[in-house]
């Protein structure tokens, strides 16, 4: 464990909105449920009335400790990373990390009290009788990420190798290991993660090189991973290369890898080093030698790549969470910033030019949260059995993945230009934001990987894209309270982003406009679903203004010779700022010019 140093200590939060000498104050102390506008209007709308009823209590505690004791830990689990210890005292390979008692607090509070891990597994979790929808525990992750991104990584990678181990693996695997990794005592649990890249290959994973050998009839794996997140977990997943199996992913074998052997000896692998990352700092993202460790392996022989994707697709659909979540305190940040900030004896949020950057920040925030929202609803009609719903989830969670990650990029650092120079100092948090935003775009597949997978897979070979189309124009048919002009230019704009992903998907010629066709079906796909949701009774209308600030902006031609349309936006940009519940008839008429 670290000594904790003086600048380490976890400090008190600064007095709730307000700054000192003339510098703007930030979320500090504030409940990042409770100023959540969208996020509590959606949850309501996507959990069922009893489900929404029993987790109020518990997204309004972790909203509290998101903006208070799990900010304050998480800035200083950020400034003390991770320390790999190779060797003990007598010079046994028995590694281990060594972690910030910060990041050790922030570990009770998401695996012992909240559970996240286990949460959608088992009952008994926040006082529930039986496992929570999807839709609650991403709305939980949401929260939880808007203070640590960090632990984000080993909580999500836990619940997705249960989920594995669940499906998988066999019933005596299954007795092993499940008791252990669905407890919610954080001393003894064991805790999972997923190890796949290889210095061959990340995206080309059929390159891998990790062997598998079966040896007096146990499973024994030689090999080095590269990257691996969550490198001390308990249990990892990952992918390895019977010996004589076929070259490419057709021959590669799923693998359960515990961290210690039944005896309680340390298992035949090592963590040779630590990255030192841009990003996600508090968490430890190691390399791997593999040196005849003994695994089990989970499920066929012969389906590795297949049942690994399910925890690839249930992590991406995490990242789009935590990209939406990163951009929702950008969106706080910055409001709270150009609300206080005065520059030339104005607020800074009366200037036209920041207004424009803050609907920049604000738009893309919004259009995340409406989708993973609505893609946690399709995984949780999906597990209860509909098809439908399980080809929808296939196209949303790329397009999540894809779009939001990339997003987050340009918002941190939109977020951190509305504060000024002292959006570049570490001790505000938009420095980490800026930093923690770009893994997104890496692990779980590169954007790249992603769209392809949209046009190619999701859209070619499953053609997930008319089921999308079904569902999205029944929610506009059911919209009926906005104004028709504005629906119909919606259809419209949905009919062509479907013609271009069709297209794309059809001609291998245009396969450089993957991520065009994938930008199109997402943005699309956002603005009927918050047109929908601002349609609904008693919600706040603002949701359909950004529907048409992506309309306008991301699906509509754009000359760039002629200057903004300031009249529209204008008015627009007074109700998306003002702090009222905005009615749809303040705003139809805007819908329609
Ligand atoms: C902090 C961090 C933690 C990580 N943790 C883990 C972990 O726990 N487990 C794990 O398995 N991996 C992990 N990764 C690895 C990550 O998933 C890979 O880095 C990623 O998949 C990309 O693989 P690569 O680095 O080999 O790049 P490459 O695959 O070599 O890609 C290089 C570039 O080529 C592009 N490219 C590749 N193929 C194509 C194509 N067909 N068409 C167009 N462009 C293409 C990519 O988009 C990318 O821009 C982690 C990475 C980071 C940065």
């Amino acid at each position: 464990m670290h000594a904790p140093s003086p600048q380490g200590s976890v400090g008190k939060a600064p007095v709730e909105g307000r700054g000192a000498d003339h510098i703007a104050p930030d979320c500090a102390g504030q409940n990042f449920y409770a100023i959540d506008r969208g996020l509590r209007d959606l949850v309501r709308l996507y959990l069922e009335p009893d489900d929404f009823g029993r987790l109020e209590p518990h997204f309004d505690r972790l909203g509290i400790l998101a903006g208070g004791r799990l900010d304050e830990l998480a800035r200083v689990a950020d400034q003390h990373p991770p320390v790999l210890n190779a060797r003990d005292r007598f010079g046994r390979d028995e590694d281990w990390i060594d972690y910030h008692s910060s990041y050790r607090e922030m570990e009770q509070i998401a695996f012992g009290d909240f559970q996240f891990h286990a949460m959608s597994h088992r009952a008994g979790t926040l006082g529930m009788d039986r496992p929570l929808p999807a839709v609650a525990k991403y709305a939980m992750q949401y929260l939880f990420v808007q203070a640590e991104f960090g632990l984000m990584c080993p909580i999500s990678v836990t619940d997705t190798s249960i989920h594995l181990i669940r499906k998988f693996a066999s019933a005596e695997l299954k007795d092993y290991l499940l008791p252990k990794m669905l407890s919610g005592d954080v001393a003894t649990m064991w805790k999972g993660t997923q190890f796949m890249t290889e210095r061959a290959g990340g995206s080309d994973v059929g390159a891998i090189e990790t062997t598998a050998r079966c040896e007096e009839g146990e499973w024994r794996l030689y090999g080095d991973k590269w990257f691996c997140s969550h490198a001390d977990a308990d249990v990892a997943l990952l992918l390895a290369r019977p010996e004589g199996a076929p070259a490419g992913t057709r021959g590669l074998a799923l693998f359960a890898l515990p961290r210690r052997l039944k005896d309680g000896r340390r298992n035949a692998y090592r963590i040779v080093r630590l990255k030192d990352k841009l990003g996600t700092r508090s968490m430890a993202s190691g390399e791997i030698v593999l040196e005849g460790a003994v695994a089990y392996l989970v499920g066929d022989a012969d389906r590795g790549l297949k049942q690994m994707m399910e925890q690839v697709n249930l992590s991406r659909l995490s990242h789009g969470v935590r990209a939406s979540a990163m951009m929702r305190r950008c969106v706080n940040e910055a409001f709270v910033c150009a609300r206080t900030r005065v520059a030339f004896g104005k607020t800074i949020i009366e200037y036209p030019l920041l207004r424009r950057q803050l609907l920049k920040i604000a738009v893309p925030a919004e259009q995340s949260l409406s989708m993973f929202l609505f893609t946690a609803k399709a995984m949780d009609r999906a597990n209860a059995g509909s098809g439908e719903a399980e080809n929808l989830l296939r196209i949303l969670t790329p397009l999540l993945k894809f779009r939001a990650c990339r997003d987050n990029i340009p918002v941190a650092t939109g977020a951190m230009e509305v504060r000024g120079g002292n959006g570049y100092i570490e001790e505000w948090v938009n420095a980490r934001l800026i930093r923690d935003a770009h893994v997104g775009v890496l692990w779980e597949g590169t954007s790249n990987i992603n769209a392809l997978d949209i046009v190619t897979r999701a859209v070619g070979k499953s053609r997930a894209h008319r089921t999308l189309e079904a569902a999205l124009k029944r929610l506009l048919d059911n919209a009926t309270r906005m104004p028709a002009a504005f629906r119909n230019r919606l259809r419209l704009a949905l009919d062509r982003a479907l013609v271009l992903a069709e297209r794309v998907a059809a001609e291998p010629s245009l396969e450089q406009s993957a991520r065009q066709a994938a930008s199109a079906l997402y943005h699309v796909t956002s603005s009927i679903l918050m047109t929908w949701e601002a349609a609904q009774p008693g919600r706040d209308a603002r949701r359909a203004l950004y529907a048409k600030f992506v309309l306008e902006h991301r699906l509509s031609a754009q000359d760039p010779l002629e200057p903004h349309d300031g009249g529209w936006e204008r008015e627009a940009a007074e109700f998306v700022f003002s702090q009222r519940q905005v009615a749809l008839p303040e705003i139809a008429g805007l819908l329609e010019r």
